[in-house]
């Protein structure tokens, strides 16, 4: 059986991004508790990196995921960006990475139409200086070395997706995009294409 691990991102004194009433580190582990049940009718495993407001490194959330025998890794964040009309959901994988590929082209597909906007961003170049965001997404990515899927879930500092992502019915459409990601991931894993290389 294949397994996947979703990763909350941030917790305890790292609380990610926070904007108005929105803490990152509790939408991430609202997003990542309700998806991992959304999984339960999946022939597949589950497990989350932290079940709490726990404060873990990245290298301690890779290390969780190989005990776990990932086979896929979704993790998940908010954005945050100094420009306020910033806005959307972002879905980031290596080149190398089929599987994750197909997977964030999956989200970005159904993407809630209330975040306004998707897309699909490709962790190829070294990331820039750009001090205005807050992420740095090849950090996230090269933390596991299963294919992985950073879902950055909107933008904290955007009005619209922070409205978004503290409604409860907002959460759940999030909820339903990330989950056709893993399916159409966990498919092409299953096929088991021996060119898929997850790495940068
Ligand atoms: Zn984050």
């Amino acid at each position: 059986m294949m397994a996947v691990v979703i990763d909350p991102g941030h917790g305890g004194e790292n609380t990610g991004t926070v904007a108005g009433e929105l803490v990152e580190k509790d939408i991430t582990l609202m997003l990542a508790q309700a998806l991992a049940l959304s999984l339960h009718d999946l022939p597949v495993s589950y497990h989350l990196t932290r079940y709490g407001d726990d404060e873990l490194s990245l290298l301690e959330r890779g290390q969780i995921a190989e005990k776990y025998g990932a086979d896929l890794v979704v993790s998940i964040h908010v954005n945050a960006h100094a420009v306020e009309r910033f806005h959307g959901l972002e879905a980031y994988h290596w080149p190398g990475s089929y599987a994750a590929k197909i997977g964030a082209d999956a989200m970005a597909d159904v993407c809630p139409k209330r975040l306004r906007a998707a897309r699909v961003v490709v962790a190829r170049r070294p990331d820039s200086a750009d001090s205005r965001w807050l992420e740095n997404p090849r950090a996230v990515l090269s933390a596991f070395k299963a294919p992985t899927i950073l879902a950055e879930c909107g933008y904290s500092t955007n009005p619209n997706d922070n409205e978004y992502l503290l409604d409860k019915w907002g959460r759940a459409e999030v909820v339903s995009c990330l989950r056709s990601g893993i399916v159409a991931a966990l498919r092409e894993i299953e096929e088991a294409r021996p060119y898929d290389r997850d790495t940068p």
